[in-house]
Order: structure tokens, then C-alpha cells, then sequence
């Protein structure tokens, strides 16, 4: 897979699970939450039933979202076992998992990088302000709370993926500071496989009252972050939030390199449709851009996988 041919932009196919919707952080804008207890979590049953058909699709990674049970609750210990089972079901249909589950503890993380072939968690912005506003009831969204767990994926060899979240009230100041921070993990540990700028887009949940990120503002961004980040961290931007053909075009100009996973349904941003793979490759390839699939779990990570990884990311580096 020729992954670093300058005239490339990757995706990643892929499905996404959500064992559950429920959430003990409020964050403002947030369209996925629901209250603790008002939703059934995806049991295994289910789960086969919807990843059976798309065995004979072009899906590679299984993308397990999960809204958080708080670390100290009774609940806790059988809501990882479930993301365990769904990661570990996953896995035995062949597909390859990502987990994004919020902050894990070391040793929660320590198990899951036995089934997951990477894992990821957005850092959004490390400003603490953002704790009076949008994260004022969001405990989970301590800046310290999660540039601990960058640090832990490091020390425990997990590729990852993280990001920022643009528009919540943040500066410009704020956005290079966090992806300074993100650069120095990155050169301590060299684990950090993308870094996602995701434009905030209001969506119908949500009670934050704020315009979306400009999307015209996004290559400028992309650029700065190009020069700030080593180079060997890909920019990811989901294609479906900057909504223009010729923004799409223009941040790919400006250093972004891949689309993230295209799967059927964003379920972060359900009032924004994904772009379908043939639709962006009809944006990009007048463009010049030539449009191709990646594993969840980039080359120069393989050899952190344990064998039982190994196997199933050989197995689809063949077969993309
Ligand atoms: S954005 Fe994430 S952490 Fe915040 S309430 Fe929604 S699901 Fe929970």
C-alpha cells in the first residue's frame, strides 16, 4: 500500500459499535449521550448479527464508541468486560478493532491492547477555561486526565489516534498549544499515528449555542499543525463536516493526508452524513489526489502487536 506517495489520501473502511450511548459527562455539545440507564447496552448477540454481513463487505476495522461509565461506579467493571467481549467478538470475525472508550485506567488499557490494534482518544483542547463552559460537567475532560492516558498509550505501546475538537471556545493560541503537547508525547514515545482536527458542527442534540467551525479557517489550521507536528504523524479531517468539495480539496493541500474511517453512520456527528467512498474519490481525483483504504493500524506499528494481532493485520495488508 503506497502510503507515502505525496498524491495520496487514505480512509480507513469501517463499522462502528457503540456498546453504549450512556454517558456520566454532560459535555455541551455533545450529540450522543444518553442518561445513564435509559438506554440497553449492545450485547454480544447483537453485535454478531450486525458485523456477520459485513464480512463479505470491504469493512477492515470495527470501531468500538462508547459513551463512559464513571470510573468508581458498580457498573464499571461489567461495561469494560462488554467493550472487551465486543473488541475480542470482533476480532474473531476477522475484522480488526479500535477502541475509543474515554479515559481508561493503566491497567484497563494494558488488557484492551491485547484486542485492539490501536486504540484512540481525542485530547479536543488543554485549556483549562473550557472547564467553566462546555466541560463544566464533563469530569472526564480534565486536560490532565487525558494527557495521562497519551502518556500511558506510550509507556504501554499502543499506536494511537488523537485530536483536536475546533470551535468550542478555544483560541488560536490554545490550538497550538495542544498540538505542542500532543508533539512532545509523540517525541518521547513515537506512538501517535494521527492526529484529527475535527471542526465543531452543531448537531440537533446539543445545547451549546455556538456557529460551527469555519471551514474555510481549516487549511490554515491544518498548515500551522503541519508545521508544528513531526512529520511522521498523519492529519486526519472527516470529510463530512467541512461540507464544501473545494474545502475538502484545499485541506488536503494544506497537509492533511487521510479521511479517517468511512463507515455508515457518524455517530458523533449523526446530523452529518459521511461521504461515501466513490463520492470522494470524484472530489479528489480531478484534483489530483488518488483515494486509497488503510488498516486502523499503521506499518510502522506492526511489531508492537502481539502475534494473535499480527496474523489478521497480515492477513489485510494483503488483502486491501
Ligand atoms: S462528548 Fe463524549 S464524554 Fe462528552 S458527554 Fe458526549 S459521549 Fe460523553
Amino acid at each position: 500500500m503506497p502510503i507515502n506517495n505525496s498524491r495520496v489520501v487514505t480512509y480507513s473502511p469501517a463499522y462502528t459499535i457503540v456498546p453504549t450511548y450512556e454517558c456520566f459527562n454532560r459535555c455541551s455539545y455533545c450529540n450522543f449521550r444518553t442518561e445513564p440507564g435509559k438506554n440497553p447496552w449492545m450485547n454480544i448477540s447483537d453485535a454478531e448479527s450486525i458485523l456477520k454481513p459485513l464480512q463479505t463487505e470491504k469493512v477492515c476495522e470495527i470501531l468500538i464508541l462508547s459513551g463512559e461509565v464513571h470510573p468508581h461506579s458498580p457498573k464499571r467493571q461489567e461495561w469494560f468486560s462488554r467493550i472487551y467481549d465486543l473488541c475480542e467478538l470482533a476480532l474473531s470475525m476477522g475484522f480488526l478493532p479500535h477502541t475509543n472508550a474515554g479515559p481508561l485506567s493503566f491497567a484497563e488499557m494494558q488488557k484492551l491492547k491485547r484486542v485492539n490494534v490501536s486504540m484512540g482518544l481525542m485530547l479536543e483542547q488543554l485549556t483549562p477555561t473550557l472547564l467553566n463552559t462546555v466541560h463544566r460537567h464533563a469530569p472526564s475532560k480534565l486536560p490532565e486526565v487525558r494527557l495521562q492516558q497519551l502518556e500511558w498509550a506510550g509507556e504501554l505501546q499502543i499506536p494511537f489516534t488523537t485530536g483536536l475538537l475546533l470551535g468550542i471556545g478555544e483560541t488560536a493560541d490554545d490550538w497550538w498549544e495542544t498540538l505542542a503537547a500532543i508533539s512532545e508525547f509523540h517525541q518521547r514515545y513515537h506512538h501517535i499515528q494521527e492526529v484529527i482536527l475535527q471542526p465543531h458542527s452543531p448537531g440537533n442534540q446539543q445545547s451549546f449555542n455556538a456557529p460551527p467551525f469555519n471551514p474555510h479557517e481549516l487549511p490554515e489550521v491544518i498548515a500551522k499543525a503541519r508545521e508544528i507536528l513531526p512529520a511522521d504523524i498523519t492529519i486526519q479531517i472527516p470529510p463530512n463536516l467541512v461540507k464544501d468539495d473545494q474545502w475538502l480539496v484545499a485541506c488536503i493541500e494544506a497537509g492533511a493526508r487521510d479521511l479517517g474511517g468511512i463507515s455508515p453512520k457518524d455517530e458523533v456527528n449523526p446530523d452529518y452524513p459521511h461521504l461515501q467512498e466513490q463520492l470522494l474519490r470524484q472530489i479528489l481525483q480531478p484534483a489530483g489526489w488518488e483515494l486509497i483504504e488503510r488498516l486502523p493500524v499503521y506499518p510502522q506499528f506492526d511489531y508492537w502487536l502481539s502475534e494473535e494481532l499480527q496474523t489478521p493485520v497480515r492477513w489485510w495488508r494483503n488483502t486491501l
